[in-house]
């Protein structure tokens, strides 16, 4: 069970394990080991001193560097991505868009050759209701007056009675004022955890870190409310734009524990309650009807661009093909699915053909749990050892610069010819992770090494899982960028020797 202090192993967005550690070591900085970026002259001479020779040949290294310019001018990550959101739409898990979008990629990728597989996942099917907030009773108030405030529910949450519930307001700002309050403090209340999203720290770089600070609220704040007695709980957005935008993402429940209805509440309508309930008693009126469905078929996607040498083993490059319902799902992750799709048609347009296969997953339900890479770990468990290895993108298409790798830091330096290619796009640096990206998790918890684009994540968080994740957010050139570090490294894995 959850007390206070701990965070939830939950799942709703790439790297929520890190930013959980993060959390829990209590470190705000940046908890990377950055290596080589890129690497110095010095350290050049010194490798061709010591006989230090690249992995791959002058002809493979053209061949990376030919994928790159070819994505560049390309035209195919933008528009496939343009179809996906504008036409598709948002990718609830379980949703008939999510199907469609299922169906869709498989053909898009039956147009460049490769062989196409739907892989079936049961996947969790919620679905949002109504979701409205108002103040009936506060300091100040005008009669006869209601106040609104804008809100959006949890994903997974439960609901409340279907006429709403109207209960006092009580706000913290984290788990240690909550565990300050005299016993019974929030017993049948609406508690708000207003933590902020630390702006200043996104500002810098670290957007993920940023977002890891406040995510554990929105994963844990049901479970430590329902142990205290409250009738629901507020979060403050987990996100840091200023637009008066809920941010929406997953929660947790627990079991033995009562579930109780959860919303996110925007970062303006929590200061707004905290300001209020220090002058007195506020009164909320709060109604949540999202509904729990049995769970329903659905499917990875899987196209594999054949080996000629070996064409079982395997390189992953994947993002995930679900979203969240707000806006369209084009940063979280349209993005991801169409810079890996993009690997294939690069492929295809140069006749390309690496000695392994290629294999592009768009993976199903990462927000609500990952439950599409779990069902691959299962069906693919004998097969781990021909992994050798996997990419995600799923932290945007803003630009990249440079690869996080999971893994010995030998793989940083055996992979640095392929980050002198990538420096023509200004994404040469290494860094080394714990982990690389959720649907890949599991591949590299078994020792796959495993890859991500480092995105730039100063502004990802204003639009995560908000309304405004929509495809006008992405820029072509960035886009590109990240299709990119996809090709190049999918198939410098792929064609290794
Ligand atoms: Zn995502």
């Amino acid at each position: 069970m959850l007390t206070s202090g701990m965070v939830s192993p939950q799942k709703c967005c790439r790297f929520i394990t890190i930013a959980a550690v993060i959390a829990t070591a209590g470190m705000k900085g940046f908890a990377f080991q950055q290596t080589q970026t890129p690497p110095s002259i010095l350290d050049r001479l010194n490798e061709r001193i010591a006989g230090g020779k690249s992995a791959w040949s002058d002809e493979q290294l053209h061949t990376m560097e030919r994928l790159r310019d070819r994505a560049m001018a390309s035209d195919y990550a933008y528009e496939e991505l343009r179809h996906l959101t504008n036409n598709i739409g948002p990718r609830l898990s379980g949703s008939p868009q999510a199907q469609k979008a299922v169906e869709w990629v498989a053909e898009e990728m039956r147009k460049t050759g490769a062989e196409v597989t739907l892989e079936k996942a049961k996947v969790p099917h919620w679905v949002r209701g109504t979701e409205t907030g108002e103040l009936t009773d506060w300091p100040g108030r005008a009669a006869r007056t209601t106040q609104k405030i804008v809100l959006t529910a949890l994903g997974g949450s439960v609901a409340t009675a279907t006429e709403g519930i109207t209960a006092e307001v009580v706000v913290v700002d984290n788990w240690k004022e909550l565990h300050a309050l005299p016993a019974g403090a929030v017993k049948g209340k609406i508690l708000l955890f207003n933590h902020p999203f630390d702006k200043e720290l996104a500002a810098t770089g670290h957007g993920l870190e940023a977002y890891g600070g406040s995510v554990v609220y929105r994963g844990a704040g049901p479970i430590a409310g329902a142990t205290d007695g409250a009738a629901a709980v507020l979060v403050r957005s987990a996100g840091g734009g200023d637009y008066r935008s809920p941010h929406t993402g997953m929660t947790e429940y627990a079991q033995g524990v009562t579930k109780i209805a959860a919303a996110a509440v925007t970062a303006e309508d929590a200061e707004l309650l905290k300001a209020l309930t220090r002058e007195g008693r506020v009164m909320m009126h709060l109604t949540l009807t999202p509904q729990t469905l049995p769970d329903a078929d659905s499917y990875n996607v899987i196209a594999d661009w054949k080996g000629t040498e070996h064409p079982e083993q395997v390189v992953v490059v994947s993002g995930h093909l679900d979203s969240w319902d707000l806006g369209t799902g084009a940063i979280d992750d349209g993005a991801g699915v169409a810079v890996s799709m993009a690997t294939l048609e690069l492929m295809k347009e140069l006749s390309i053909h690496p000695k392994r296969t290629v294999r592009m997953i768009a993976w199903m339900s990462e927000e609500e749990g990952s439950e599409g890479a779990a069902q691959y770990m299962k069906d693919h468990a004998a097969e781990m050892r021909n992994h050798v290895g996997a990419l995600e993108s799923d932290l945007g298409a803003d630009h990249p610069t440079g690869i996080y790798y999971a893994g010995k830091a030998d793989l940083g330096r055996w992979l640095r010819p392929v980050t002198q290619v990538l420096d023509g796009i200004g994404a040469a640096s290494l860094v080394n992770a714990p982990e690389t990206g959720e649907d890949i998790a599991g591949m590299t918890e078994k020792g796959v090494p495993s890859f991500a684009p480092i995105q730039d994540s100063r502004f990802y968080f204003n639009y995560h899982h908000t309304a405004a994740d929509t495809f006008d957010k992405i820029e072509k050139k960035h886009l590109n960028e990240n299709a990119a570090i996809m090709a190049v490294l999918g198939y410098a894995l792929a064609d290794a020797p």
